[in-house]
């Protein structure tokens, strides 16, 4: 019999890849949705999965609306990736931001326990967790120093999940996952930011590319790839929490760079600090530029990781490298841009 999972925020990014890694897998996927007056299904669309997803209301912050959603979809595995999972916003709306991140997991798994069945879990978790890193790269057993609302609020569901493995013997998995991007990436984040951006520049529908830390530096993988590792995770024969990460780290001034190499566009930096500014050499024009507005109260400064563990174990490991992650995301908001296809 076909397995069944329950995946909640399905219409994001990783919900779409993963639904479409499950379908393809021959599992019947039930997707959870918060209703909006638009209900946005774009990136399944876009995946081509849109009519395969069984599409189910939920609001994680309902708690009876999640039990009875559990109960009557009878999944074999859930993935919990239903957050509020942009970290500039966290600092806005931090109260929101626990709600939904850290309660929201407690109110997920107290539906499995309510539920009594063997239902296997995934919890998305986060390098943000690692935030102030205490050592490089991180892995499993690096201490955590959270530096945001965001990522507090998921150490506190990373806590829960681990907890209700070691209370009640539930099977819960927590995939400590370093950032991962696509073309499906949300325009807020700044990997897409900078393709879309970019793209946007030589289509000349924008001037200039506003950009907050172009120093920090981050463990960027494809997330089509890290899917797959939730998927395993739910595979073993005990639970556990693990690291996904590409083990290599970039800045976001390396990542400017290379999108604009993707687009034909070498950009060279002048100045320093909220002075710098990207220069591009044929034209002499000024297309990057530090806005302050974008910084951090307090920023997380680098993240790398090491998903040893993960490959040992699952046999799991990235297969799209830094550069072919950055061309396939320049180029997709290009043929885009270019085919005047809705920016979504
Ligand atoms: P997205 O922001 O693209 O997707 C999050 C989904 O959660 C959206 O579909 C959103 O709904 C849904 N959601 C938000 N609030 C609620 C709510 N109150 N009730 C029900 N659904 C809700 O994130 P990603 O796909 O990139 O990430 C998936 C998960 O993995 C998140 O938990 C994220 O924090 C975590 N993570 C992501 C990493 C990354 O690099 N991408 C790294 C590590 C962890 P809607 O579509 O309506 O907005
Ligand atoms: P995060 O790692 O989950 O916070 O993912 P983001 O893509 O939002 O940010 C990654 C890093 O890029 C952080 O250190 C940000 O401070 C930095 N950054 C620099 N400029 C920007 C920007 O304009 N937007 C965003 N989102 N991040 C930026």
């Amino acid at each position: 019999m076909a397995k069944r999972a329950l995946i909640t925020g399905v219409n994001g990014q990783d919900g779409a890849y993963l639904a479409k890694f499950l379908l393809d897998k021959g599992y019947l996927v039930t997707g959870a949705v918060r209703r909006t007056s638009t209900s946005d299904t774009h990136r399944l669309v876009e995946m081509g999965i849109a009519n395969s997803v069984e599409l189910r209301d939920l609001e994680i912050l309902e708690f009876n609306n999640i039990l009875r959603l559990v109960e009557r979809s009878q999944p074999d595995e859930i993935y919990n990736l239903a957050a509020q999972s942009f970290v500039a916003l966290s600092f806005e709306e931090p109260i929101y931001t626990g709600a939904v991140d850290a309660l929201g997991v407690t109110r997920m798994l107290e539906a499995v326990r309510q539920t009594n069945a063997p239902i296997r879990f995934y919890q998305a978790s986060t390098s943000e967790m690692f935030g102030k890193a205490l050592e490089l790269p991180q892995s499993e057993t690096t201490p955590f120093h959270p530096r945001s609302p965001y990522a507090v609020a998921k150490l506190y569901a990373h806590w829960i999940t681990v907890n209700y493995r070691e209370s009640y013997g539930l099977f819960t998995a927590s995939g400590i996952l370093f950032n991962h991007e696509s073309p499906l990436r949300g325009k807020e984040f700044v990997t897409r930011k900078v393709t879309l951006g970019l793209a946007k520049i030589k289509h000349g529908e924008l001037d200039v590319l506003e950009i907050g830390n172009l120093d920090s530096k981050r463990d960027w993988g494809f997330a089509g790839d890290y899917v797959e590792g939730m998927w395993r995770m739910l595979q073993q024969d005990r639970a556990d929490d693990y690291v996904l990460a590409s083990g290599e780290m970039h800045s976001v001034r390396d990542f400017v760079v290379l999108a604009g190499q993707c687009l034909g566009m070498q950009i060279e930096w002048q100045g320093t600090g909220a002075a710098e500014r990207g220069i591009e050499r044929k034209s002499g024009r000024v297309i990057v530029r530090v806005n302050p507005e974008f910084y951090r109260p307090a920023e997380v400064d680098i993240l790398c990781g090491n998903a040893a563990k993960a490959e040992r174990e699952l046999g799991w490991k990235r297969k799209v490298s830094f550069s072919d992650l950055v061309a396939m995301m320049a180029e997709t908001d290009e043929r885009r841009l270019r085919e005047k296809k809705a920016i979504l």
